[in-house]
C-alpha cells in the first residue's frame, strides 16, 4: 500500500513533511521547525506520530522537536556526526543505514555541502526522498559549512536516483530560484512552463514543492553545470563542471 506524503508550511518560508503509512499506522515527520502545524495536522488527520528524521542542525529545521514530543512522543532519528548539535537522538545514523517504517525502509543519504552533517532520507519502495537544504527545488542550498565538490557530488548523488523520485525539499524559494535559473539558462524552454505553474501556485497560495527529480534535472541549474548552455552563460565553456558549480554558486549567493 503507497504512503501517504503531506506538505506542511512553517514559519514564513519552510517545508516539513508528514509520511503515514496506513497499514501499520505509523506517521513520520521530517525536521520541525515548529511544533503547533504539526499537531494540528496529525489531530485533523487522526494520525499518531511514531518518527522524527531530523536533516541538519540548523534551527529553522529542528526547533519545534522538543514542544512536538511533549505531545507526541516519537523516536528521535538523526545524523551521528552532528548527534553534538542536534535535540537528543535516539538513533544515530549516516551512509548506508537503513530505518524500517512501515511496510517501508529509510534510507540514509550523507550530503554534506550546506552544512557537513546533512543527511538526505531516502524511501525507495514509494519514490519519496527528502532533501530538504541540499537539492532544493530550482536550488540547493547555501555552503555554509562544505565545499562546492563536497555540494557537486551530493546534487549528482541524489540526481542518480530513479527520475520519477519525488523530492521533498525544504523552503519555499520557488519565485527568486526561477528568476535566477533563467538568468544562468535563459534559452532553457522548460523553464519557461516551469515560471508559468510557480506563479499560478504562489497566487493560490499553493506550495511549488514537492517536485520531482526528473524535473530538477531539466531546470535546476546546480545540476546543469555540465552543460553547453549553463557553461557559456558563465564564459566557462569546457570547464570542470565543480568549478562552473562554484560559479553558479557564488552568483546566486549574490542574487536578489
Ligand atoms: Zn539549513
Ligand atoms: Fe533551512
Amino acid at each position: 500500500m503507497p504512503l501517504t506524503l503531506v506538505t506542511l508550511p512553517c514559519l514564513s518560508d519552510n517545508y516539513t513533511y508528514l509520511v503515514h503509512d496506513d497499514a501499520s499506522g505509523e506517521t513520520a515527520v521530517f525536521d520541525v521547525p515548529e511544533a503547533e502545524p504539526i499537531l494540528a495536522e496529525l489531530k485533523r488527520r487522526g494520525w499518531t506520530l511514531s518518527h522524527i528524521f531530523l536533516t541538519h542542525h540548523h534551527d529553522d529545521h529542528i526547533q519545534g522537536t522538543g514542544a512536538l514530543l511533549a505531545e507526541a512522543p516519537a523516536t528521535v532519528i538523526g545524523a551521528r556526526a552532528d548527534a553534538h548539535r542536534l535535540p537528543p537522538l535516539d538513533t544515530q545514523v549516516g551512509e548506508g543505514d537503513a530505518i524500517a517504517f512501515g511496510g517501508e525502509t529509510v534510507e540514509v543519504l550523507e550530503v554534506p555541502g550546506h552544512t557537513t552533517g546533512h543527511l538526505a532520507y531516502h524511501l525507495p519502495r514509494s519514490g519519496i526522498l527528502v532533501t530538504m537544504d541540499s537539492l532544493m527545488h530550482l536550488g540547493c542550498g547555501r555552503l555554509f559549512e562544505g565545499t562546492p565538490a563536497m555540494m557537486h557530488a551530493s546534487l549528482h548523488k541524489m540526481a542518480a536516483l530513479p527520475p520519477q523520485t519525488v523530492v521533498c525539499s525544504g523552503h519555499e524559494y520557488a519565485e527568486t530560484n526561477i528568476r535566477f535559473a533563467r538568468a544562468i539558462d535563459p534559452d532553457n524552454p522548460d523553464l519557461i512552463s516551469r515560471q508559468r505553474e510557480i506563479a499560478a501556485a504562489r497566487s493560490a497560495g499553493r506550495p511549488t514543492v514537492p517536485t520531482t527529480l526528473a524535473q530538477e534535472l531539466a531546470t535546476n541549474p546546480f545540476l546543469r553545470c555540465h552543460t553547453p548552455q549553463v557553461q557559456a552563460q558563465v564564459n566557462m565553456a569546457g570547464a570542470d563542471p565543480v568549478d562552473v558549480f562554484a560559479e553558479v554558486r557564488k552568483r546566486r549567493d549574490g542574487f536578489r
